[in-house]
């Protein structure tokens, strides 16, 4: 069985793949499993030089990939060439602080028990991690989370989306071509695939929508198999009065608009202070005016490409439509250009959060942007989401920006930003409510979560028997209640047994 893999710019037919069995993923992963051992044993510096060789690779193959890329997502060039450098700068990052993140730790005893033996938390790789991802970042999204998971010493196996699976493919083919031990692969298919990879994997890491998070979860429960999700968002955006708002409006259009809405941490709704509201509109209508909208080439003609399949065009459609149908105004865009899967950038007004556009996932070029009284009111709006991503907050006073960045419910918030927390590898990247379980990155955790800590307690000292093995005598046994009470107790009169 294949797969054919479709332009969303106009729905020629760009790629063919395997529609991979539930047998050959078990297969794959079991003849991947095999190497383990020997890449785990292999130590961090030797993982570390295959990685940094794949990263030239990499950054060598960068356009054929990029071209990929753009071919099944409908990018343009500037969007379809962010993803290779992002895999380098996680690669960097990882081989340069890794091995320190991964150190045994050598605690210190904490009581007479422990006084002498030496303690160790060793970090040891989950075995076989499965990387399962969506289609809106194929490559970046792979790369950063199979990167760390090498590095750890797992041996990894990807399942791209359906709909993108050419460019992540012909990333990780590099990996072959460079003659790198066979720890990293990339199996295709659709959902069945991916759901045959939770089966036989250690640990998922999942990245794609709530719904497929949720059965993800579901399914390694019954396992008992660890995983981490990144799932969906409905990131808010904050202007408040003093904000600048040049660069509040640049960043909404970019926030909201790159890659066609459909960024996880897409700004999907916009709430801005009474006192700047016309304003801030009429800047963002302005810039979106100026957007150039088309099938790109490698010239970066174009900013704004297509959606990626018609399903995701039809909820956005859907989005707008019932948003108007309700009295939302669309002050530029609100439709599809008629082309492939195009959907105009879209600026909606008079919105409130009883139409979609304000509560679901739209994933699409639209900014609705709603009159705030002040700002307790926007954090108020803000929170009323079942999701938790994300959130940017603009404002002079960055103080302020931070005070009530604490007061928002989303594992990120970016001030006067859009999307940088992305890049800050030594934070956490993590979803909050319904966005996600566990974190991505942040620093030691960001590979550390591809282990298990396993706890390694060696007897310096070693007489024939300890004190509390057998055999239990009536003088041993209170000797031993007194030097307890001794240690223990934190007063005097009960170290010295007087209570
Ligand atoms: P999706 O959930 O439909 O699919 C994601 C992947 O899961 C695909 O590879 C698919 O084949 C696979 N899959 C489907 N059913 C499965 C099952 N039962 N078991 C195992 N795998 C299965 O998501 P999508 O539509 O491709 O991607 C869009 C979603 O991804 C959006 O909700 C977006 O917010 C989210 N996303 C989140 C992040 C993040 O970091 N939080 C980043 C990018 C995208």
């Amino acid at each position: 069985m294949s797969i054919e893999v479709r332009s969303p710019a106009d729905g020629s037919v760009v790629g063919v793949v395997n529609d991979q069995r539930a047998d050959e993923v078990t297969e794959t992963v079991e003849r991947l499993r095999e190497h383990q051992t020997s890449w785990e044993d292999g130590g961090f510096a030797e993982r570390a030089r295959w990685l940094r060789r794949y990263r030239d690779w990499l950054l060598d193959n960068e356009d054929a990939i990029a071209r990929a890329l753009q071919s099944e997502t409908g990018k343009p060039w500037a969007e379809a060439t962010m993803e290779v450098p992002y895999a380098a700068d996680v690669i960097n990052y990882y081989t340069k602080h890794g091995e320190r993140f991964l150190t045994d730790e050598t605690p210190r005893a904490h009581g007479p028990m422990t006084l002498t033996k030496r303690q160790r938390a060793v970090h040891r790789p989950y075995p076989v991690v499965g990387v399962i991802t969506p289609w809106n970042f194929p490559v970046a999204l792979s790369l950063m989370d199979a990167i760390p998971a090498l590095l750890a010493g797992a041996v990894v196996v990807v399942k791209p989306s359906e709909f993108t699976p050419l460019a992540t493919s012909a990333a990780l083919a590099g990996w072959a071509e460079i003659g790198a031990p066979p720890v990293l692969t990339c199996l295709t298919g659709y959902g069945d695939t991916g759901a045959a990879l939770v089966d036989t994997v250690d640990y998922v890491q999942f990245t794609g929508s709530t719904r497929t998070g949720t059965a993800i979860a579901a399914r390694a429960a019954q396992r008992l198999i660890p995983y981490g999700l990144e799932l969906g968002g409905k990131d808010p955006m904050l202007v408040l009065s003093d904000a600048d708002l040049d660069r509040a409006a640049n960043a909404a259009v970019w926030g909201g608009i790159c890659n066609s809405g459909q960024m996880c941490t897409s700004v999907e709704r916009i709430y801005v202070e009474a006192p700047v509201y016309e304003d801030f509109v009429n800047r963002v209508v302005e810039r979106v005016r100026e957007l150039r909208q088309g099938a790109d080439d490698t010239s970066y003609h174009y900013d704004v490409g297509a959606l990626a399949n018609q399903a995701q065009a039809d909820i956005v459609r859907r989005h707008v439509d019932e948003a108007i149908t309700a009295g939302a105004k669309a002050l530029i865009g609100g439709k599809p250009t008629g082309t492939g899967t195009f959907f105009e950038p879209t600026v909606l007004v008079d919105v409130d959060h009883s139409m979609a556009c304000m509560r679901e996932e739209t994933f699409g070029p639209t900014l609705p942007i709603m009159k705030v009284a002040d700002a307790d009111e926007a954090v108020r709006l803000a929170n009323d989401t079942p999701y938790g991503l994300s959130a940017t907050v603009f404002t002079r006073d960055v103080d302020r920006g931070e005070r009530i960045a604490r007061r928002i419910e989303a594992g990120a918030v970016n001030v006067n930003d859009v999307f940088t927390n992305l890049f800050a590898l030594p934070l956490p990247m993590a979803g909050w409510k319904q966005s996600g379980m566990g974190a991505r990155n942040g620093g030691p955790h960001g590979i550390r979560k591809y282990c298990r800590t396993q706890a390694i307690v060696s007897s310096r000292v070693t007489p024939k028997a300890e004190p509390m093995w057998y055999p239990y005598r009536p003088l041993r046994g209170k000797l031993l209640r007194r030097i307890t009470r001794l240690v223990m107790a934190r007063d005097v009169r009960r170290r010295l047994g007087l209570r």
